[in-house]
């Protein structure tokens, strides 16, 4: 498929690095991977304590087909490498007025149990046409922004094709000035139904109300896609990927910090270790890709990109509780959301401060994969968005009065009465740790926020405009975080070296 085969380091190895190592490596170029931490796979680490084992980061997987195609391009076969469970009911979601609902996968049976959780409000078929919507959303993303490197608006549509009429309906019906809550409000009338669909912008630690109709989109991907667990947790996923690029003759060197590109008469030249420079022909950075320009390139290049005043999406903080007894009542994956949506939010995304009466998120794997706890037991991992960080933010003071802040919400509204006694392994995580441990920007856990109704989509793209042989993967570049997204652009930056190698164009079909 390659045409020349290029020497590339990969700088970084979460799992935009290695998707993009594995590609690479399948197309027939020579691969060097970095990452400054003992392992790779970068936020979906894995913690083991006292006989419990936690996913770190990353809990639920959905889109799995973009890891059917990263395999898939080195002709492998997935389940040799991964048994993937498929979840439902996705979510059980448990409201501050004492309701409950589950969010179950298929759209009629979803939308009869909303008219029976709110009669009387249209609720059901307001959520059907919710989905539809989010369909279409979904294919005009597939058509326009996926799977390919893009920057702005310009990458997304072929100029001579401007004027069909047919490009003009879908740029039109990406409702371009209406938020993912407008949207949602106009169709289902219930509150608390509205606050569970607006949680699908979390998966991109961004604003309901301030991010673009168009990731509504979220919603029926997992809708038509499901929700799926890898046997062994989502670190399953980086080990899978990390054997693969292995296997297709990646060299992957961990505990290595990049300190610097180097670039002659605007193209990549090496890498700059602290043991001196490597020489590369090219270079995919999956280090946040604001600090990428800013810090291994600099100069002009660096001040441009931040001059671009690009958002960090929220941070947060997870609690990683050893439970010596399980809650039955808990299903997989839990959201216990806050009394108030607009007032949460107002906190996270506008003040800069933790939410007084956050959503928490909680992952009880055990349902699933016994394997994670003792007998009986659970590795109850809770997440509660908070701020990117500012500069008063000190977490060694913040932490201790906001976990039990969480640990409060937990019992009032999840039914978690004795939590504290069922206790017996506890650590954590604060946005702190989040920004050290992965040199993310500002604590960011998902990237870049989504902000902006016109044109909040938009991320640095996967081909360097500044830098020739850079390109860039991961969650703060084209098309954005999560999983499968950070995958995804590790695809794109792996095919645009590719093809500027003179590699075959390969087809654009995700399926
Ligand atoms: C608590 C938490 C919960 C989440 N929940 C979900 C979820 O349920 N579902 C979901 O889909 N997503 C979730 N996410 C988001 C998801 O984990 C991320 O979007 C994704 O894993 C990020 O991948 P990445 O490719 O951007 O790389 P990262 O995971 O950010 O890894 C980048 C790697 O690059 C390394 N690095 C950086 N700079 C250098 C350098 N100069 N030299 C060497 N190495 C360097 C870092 O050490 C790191 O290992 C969650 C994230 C967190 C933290």
């Amino acid at each position: 498929m390659a045409g020349d085969g290029r020497n590339v380091a990969v700088i970084g190895g979460g799992l935009g690095g290695l998707a993009a190592a594995c590609v690479l490596g399948a197309r027939g170029h020579k691969v060097t991977l970095y990452d400054k931490n003992a392992w790779v796979g970068g936020k979906a680490a894995v913690l083991h304590e006292g006989g419990f084992r936690f996913d770190m980061g990353p809990t639920i997987l959905t889109v799995p087909r973009v890891l059917f195609r990263i395999f898939g391009e080195a002709n492998r076969n997935i389940a040799d490498y991964l048994d993937l469970v498929r979840l439902d009911p996705q979510w059980r979601c448990f409201f501050d007025d004492g309701s409950r609902i589950d969010l179950m996968e298929d759209i009629p049976t979803m939308s009869a149990e909303m008219d029976r959780f709110a009669p009387g409000k249209g609720a059901g078929e307001g959520y059907k046409r919710f989905q539809e919507i989010a369909a279409h959303l979904h294919g005009v993303s597939d058509k326009f922004f996926f799977w390919k490197p893009v920057e702005d608006l310009f990458d997304t549509i072929d100029i001579k094709a401007n004027f069909s009429p047919s490009t003009m309906r879908d740029v039109i019906s990406l409702r371009m000035g209406a938020s993912v809550a407008g949207t949602i409000r106009g169709k289902v009338k219930d509150d608390r139904l509205a606050q569970m669909l607006d949680h699908f912008t979390q998966y991109v630690g961004s604003n309901p109300y301030a991010s673009p109709a168009v990731l509504c989109s979220i919603a029926h991907m997992q809708a038509a896609d499901g929700v799926w667990y890898p046997m062994g947790g989502t670190r399953a996923v980086a080990e899978a990927l990390a054997k693969l690029a292995g296997e297709l003759g990646a060299d992957i060197r961990t505990g290595v910090d990049v300190k610097g590109i180097e670039i002659e008469n605007g193209a990549v030249r090496g890498v700059r270790l602290d043991t001196g420079v490597e020489a590369y022909d090219s270079v995919v950075s999956n280090m946040d890709s604001i600090r990428t320009y800013k810090e291994l390139i600099g100069g002009e290049v660096g001040a441009r990109m931040e001059r671009k005043g690009y958002e960090p999406a929220c941070s947060g903080v997870v609690l990683y509780l050893g439970l010596k007894e399980k809650y039955d009542h808990l299903a997989h994956h839990d959201f216990v959301f806050s009394r108030d949506p607009e007032e949460e939010f107002e906190y996270i995304y506008n003040k800069g401060e933790p939410a007084p009466d956050p959503t928490a998120y909680l992952a009880a794997p055990a349902v699933t994969d016994p394997s994670v706890a003792p007998e009986g037991g659970e590795a109850l991992y809770v997440l509660v968005h908070t701020p990117y960080l500012r500069p008063h933010h000190d977490w060694s003071k913040m932490f201790a009065p906001y976990r039990q802040k969480i640990v409060d919400k937990l019992k009032r509204t999840a039914g978690l009465e004795d939590l504290e006694e069922r206790i017996v392994v506890e650590r954590h995580l604060t946005p702190q740790d989040i920004h050290d441990r992965y040199k993310v920007l500002n604590g960011a856990i998902y990237g870049l926020a989504s902000h902006g109704k016109f044109l909040g989509a938009f991320k640095p793209g996967n081909r360097s405009r500044q830098v020739r042989g850079l390109y860039l993967a991961g969650g703060a570049a084209h098309p954005g975080p999560g999983m499968p997204m950070v995958m995804m652009s590790g695809w794109i930056a792996a095919d645009a070296l590719d093809q500027d190698a003179g590699g075959a164009q390969v087809l654009r079909d995700a399926s």
